[in-house]
């Protein structure tokens, strides 16, 4: 059966119309489908029984199954959410101060292959509907009590979100409309590997999400050994894509930058990232490396981080040092895979 949540606003008023009911009672709907608690049509007592149960013929509510839930305790919560095809997702809650930021993924693995993280160790099985995106954020939604709403989507789960970007506008339109959850479009952020053309794509939607590049090396030649699509893309033209993101939207871009130790943690590449993003209105965002089971990668020094921190800062960069969140339940960046266990982590500047 079909999801109730694979049809847009638009959609659910032409099914409405379609079998005799006003387009009014698709604006209903939405709202129970986005108040997210209700786990049956039968409860949606403002809808006509008939209704209801042509709804309950013809769609189903929710696809996907809670097959486990950890919760660290820096309040941190992992749902691991099975498909109706077997497939395994992750979605995580990371709770900081009043923010309550949820990342989520887009594909069942990643196709990626960036050497450090373990979403892409098996490969990709398949992109997410835009229901099965919406779907992460409907079940951490109701991991919150009434009074509590989520503030942030990071889409930096599983998976690469602009090789799946048609399902995820879908998804994110319906989550940010005013019918939706309302989330304001600048309290969502997208990260990419970077592919110069979905970047471009992305810049020319309506909607103006937040764009984050995973930089994590300064020149070609390091970042070819670290994030393998580098090597037919190349910085030069993810570096004018995101140019032209920030130009057209005037949202700042940020650069993400994984440390791991002696391997893009030296001065020289600090110095380097310096002459890269010192002309640009960009934020840089250094993430300390989780390690991932089975990856000889590490996480630098507290010594060596702060070094290079200085330099970027003395630069006259703007960054920010994430801070781990959910690691003991392996919900950090970079540990969500297939079957297993993601979490992003939380913001804070360098002092
Ligand atoms: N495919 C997207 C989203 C990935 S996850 C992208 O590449 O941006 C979000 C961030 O976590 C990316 O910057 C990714 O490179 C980083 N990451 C992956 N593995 C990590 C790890 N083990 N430790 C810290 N960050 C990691």
């Amino acid at each position: 059966m079909r999801s109730i949540l694979e049809l847009s606003p638009e959609d659910l008023k032409n099914w409405m119309q379609e079998h005799g009911f006003p387009a009014y009672r698709a604006r209903q709907l939405t709202k129970w489908l986005f108040g997210g608690r209700v786990a049956d049509f039968d409860l949606m007592t403002d809808l006509p029984e008939s209704l209801r149960q042509q709804l309950k013929s013809t769609f189903s509510l929710w696809q996907t199954e809670v097959v486990r839930s950890h919760q660290d305790p820096d309040g941190t919560e992992k749902l691991v959410l099975q498909l109706v095809d077997g497939g395994r997702i992750e979605c995580v809650m990371i709770r900081e101060g009043s923010r309550r930021t949820i990342c989520i993924s887009t594909q069942v693995g990643c196709a990626m292959g960036c050497v450090f993280c373990a979403s892409g160790l098996d490969g990709v099985d398949r992109n997410l509907t835009s229901g099965e995106i919406i779907e992460q954020v409907l079940r951490l939604q109701q991991l919150l009590p009434a009074s509590e709403r989520i503030s942030n989507i990071v889409v930096m789960g599983m998976g690469e979100p602009l090789a799946n970007l048609s399902q995820l506008l879908v998804a994110l339109e319906a989550v940010t409309s005013q019918d939706g959850l309302g989330i304001s479009t600048r309290r969502v952020t997208i990260s990419t590997v970077g592919i110069p053309e979905a970047i471009r794509r992305l810049a020319q939607q309506e909607r103006h999400y937040q764009l984050a590049v995973s930089l994590h090396a300064p020149d070609d030649e390091l970042r070819n050994r670290l994030i393998p699509t580098n090597s037919k893309t190349g910085l030069e033209a993810i570096l004018a894509a995101s140019d032209y993101f920030f130009e057209t939207t005037r949202r700042r871009v940020t650069y993400e930058y994984v440390l791991l130790a002696d391997l893009n943690d030296q001065p020289e590449h600090a110095h380097a990232l310096v002459s890269l993003l010192k002309s640009r209105a960009a934020l840089l965002n250094v993430i300390p490396y989780n390690p991932v089971k089975g990856l000889p990668y590490e996480t630098p020094s507290k010594r060596a981080t702060s070094q290079f921190g200085s330099i970027l800062q003395d630069g006259g960069l703007n960054v920010q040092f994430r801070l781990r969140k959910g690691d003991s339940i392996n919900a950090a960046c970079g540990q969500l895979r297939r079957g297993s266990t993601g979490a992003d982590d939380t913001l804070v500047t360098l002092e």
